[in-house]
Formats: structure tokens, sequence, C-alpha cells
């Protein structure tokens, strides 16, 4: 069995802490990812690793770095990002501490935890074993606003199998659930408020379209259920229209949120929507409507009996003693980028919470843990002597 080096664990996790890697595209004026990607690049050529820094957009760099295999084995890519939200709220968020077995600050269980668990578990495989397939770590920005950093690295990256290290609680992710921004517009007639005769009110005209959502929410998406992921749902999320009080509003507009299964394609959302908004239109005196999906993230899922899914299971149960637990996730991931670039992938990472939150850390025992498990993952995968 691999050993983790806890110490060197530590060490790097505090470092990657005290880096302030806040998404410039979410909070305007923050550092982004040079700095962190310096320091990830230094950490995997002291560890011996072919590093590579690529740009996936300016000021903005992926870090890949590959430990070479002894060739005739299959490669494996472990895939974290290293951007983070921002630390409203936070009394120190660079300012990593130790408590109870929990390390606190920004980015500690989103994902910094992980990120030590990559680096620990490859240190390790690279004392302690020879791989014959290769192994890559990519270390990817801009995860939390457009996903910058995976899609460029799927345009070059090639690999057998891709492990996702976000938080699962040490448990296999094999689906998440996807999701599409729709854009509904309605136009009335503008005209003062005491004519009645003249105007036509956009805003009530959005009225229906609000309860025929919500009649799909309540009535057709409970219909249709994932065994791992529930079903689908649908929110209104922004509204604005209106001029004065005294003035038939002529234009409002609603963005909603339909959160998908598995299968469901953005052709099928704005097919969807469309009858929406014509039911919208039938019961009401709507003078025009229009719709559309305006970004779209596919939902993702992999076959529980995929070779990464089994090599991670096997790994899991000689480490931890017992089956791991294989679930569905709610949020959308880097995953479904991988996915769809052909590449099998699976999510798996430490426990921790407050990711996004105000207080926020990663359980140290579950980060040695995610790390043990994805050396002898990587082992089992990829193969070794
Ligand atoms: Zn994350």
């Amino acid at each position: 069995m691999t050993t983790i080096d806890r110490g060197y664990l530590l060490d790097v996790l505090r470092r990657l802490i005290a880096i302030n890697s806040i998404n410039p595209s979410l909070s305007p004026g923050a550092p982004g990812e040079a700095q962190i990607a310096g320091c990830l690049a230094e950490l995997c050529r002291d560890l011996g690793l072919d590093v590579q820094i690529a740009e996936a957009a300016p000021g903005r760099p992926n870090v890949v770095a590959t430990l070479r295999g002894e060739g005739r084995g299959r490669s494996l890519l472990l895939n974290g990002h290293v951007d983070t939200v921002s630390v409203e709220g936070m009394d120190r968020p660079f300012a990593p501490y130790e408590r109870e077995g929990r390390v606190y600050g920004r980015g500690a269980y989103d994902m910094k935890g992980s990120l030590a668990a990559m680096l620990a578990a490859t240190a390790a495989i690279r004392a302690q074993h020879r791989l014959r397939g290769d192994l890559m770590l990519a270390f990817v920005a801009d995860e939390e606003y457009a996903s910058l950093g995976t899609e460029a690295l799927v345009r070059t990256a090639r690999a057998d199998a891709a492990i996702v290290t976000e938080g699962t609680e040490l448990q296999i992710g094999i689906a998440h659930k996807g999701f599409a921004w729709v854009q509904f517009e309605t136009a009335g007639v503008a005209a003062h408020g005491s004519r009645y005769d003249e105007g036509r009110d956009a805003i009530a005209a959005m009225g229906s379209v609000l309860v025929e959502l919500r009649r799909l929410e309540t009535m057709r998406l409970p219909q249709h259920r994932h065994p791992l992921l529930g079903r689908a749902s649908v929110h209104a999320s922004l509204i604005e229209g209106g001029e004065g009080l005294s003035t038939y509003p002529s234009r409002s507009v609603l963005r909603v949120e339909r959160r998908t299964l598995p299968g469901e394609m953005a052709a099928d959302i704005e097919a969807e929507m469309r009858e929406v908004l014509q039911r919208a239109v039938g019961a009401d005196a709507v003078a025009e409507g229009k719709v559309g999906v305006f970004f779209f993230r596919p939902a993702y899922e992999i076959e529980p009996h995929a070779p990464v899914v089994l090599a991670l299971s096997a790994a899991g149960q000689r480490v931890l003693g017992a089956p791991l637990r294989v679930i569905g996730l709610s949020p959308w991931m880097d995953s479904a980028i991988l996915g769809t670039a052909g590449i099998p992938t699976v999510i798996f990472g430490p426990s921790g919470a407050g990711a996004h939150a105000a207080e926020e850390y990663v359980d140290v025992k579950s980060v040695v843990r995610c790390a043990q498990v994805l050396a002898q993952t990587a082992v089992q995968f990829c193969g070794a002597r």
C-alpha cells in the first residue's frame, strides 16, 4: 500500500491557501491564477515531473504536469481547479490554520485540499512505484466562472480516463446535473395608466409565463427521476420591467434557470420553453413574446462499470477497508467538459464544508485518505511494477 507523507501534504495545502487565487471574472481586480500556477509548477518540478504552463486566456494559466510511465499502460488525468470565489465576510482567508483536524481558509475545501492530495499522491507514487501509463496532473483556471481552463485543456490533452478531485466526502461521483439559462421577453404597449383601451401590460403577460413555469416545476418535471440525481427543476432568477406607476409597461424580461438531467440537450430545453411561452401567450392577450436558451452546460454521467470507476472502487476498498459509496452530485462540474471530449471521468475528493461560505475548511484525515486512494487508483489503472 502506498504511504502518504502527511507533513508534505499539509505544507503544500498551507502554501496554496496562502496564495490569493480569487477568480477575476467573479471579483474584478482579483489576482487570478498566475501566482498559484507558478507555485504549483515549482512543486511539480521538485517532484521531477514534466511541467507545461499554457494560458487558457491572457493571464489565466493552466499547469499540466506529467509523471511519465514506462509504457504499455493506460494514462490517467487528475483534474483540479486552482481558482476560488471571493473572500467576503472571512476573517483570515489567506492565513491557513489547523484546528481539531481541520485546515481553515479560502479554498481549503474548494479545492486546494484536493490539489494537495494530487501532489502528495504523485510524490508517493514516484517514491514507491514505477507506473506503466502516464499520470497527468491538470491544475486548471477559471472553474468558478466559465471553465476556460478545462475547455483549453481538452483541446490538447488526451488521457484514457480522468478524475475530477472536487470534494465528494470520499464517495465516488458518477453523475451530476447540468443547467440551462433561459431568457423570456414579453412586449406590451406603453400607454398612460388611464388608457386601458390603448395599453398592453407586458409584466402581467410575464405573470402568465411564471404561472406556466410553476406548472412545469410542480407537475411535469417531478414525473421523471434519475436514480442518483433525482428530478430536474426550474426556478425564476431575475426579472425586470416597467417604466413608472402611471404607465403600462411595454417590456418585461425574465431570466430563469433550468437544472437538467443526463440526456437533456439545449434543443430540448429550448423546445420546452417555447411551449411554456406559447401556453402563456394563449392564456393571455400578450402582444408578443420571445424565448431563448443563452447558456447551456450539459449534465454528465459515466457508466458504473467503466474501468476508471472500477479502479477507484477497488482502490477505495483497499485503502479504507470498506466499499466507497457511489453517488450523484447536484452542481455542474468540469467533468462534463472532460466527458464530452471523450475522456471517461469520475469525481472523487475529500471531506469538508463551507465552499463559497464565510467559514471554509477541509478535513485533514480525509485529504490524506484521498491522496492514498488516488495513488492506489493510479497504480491500479495505469499499471505498475
Ligand atoms: Zn470547485
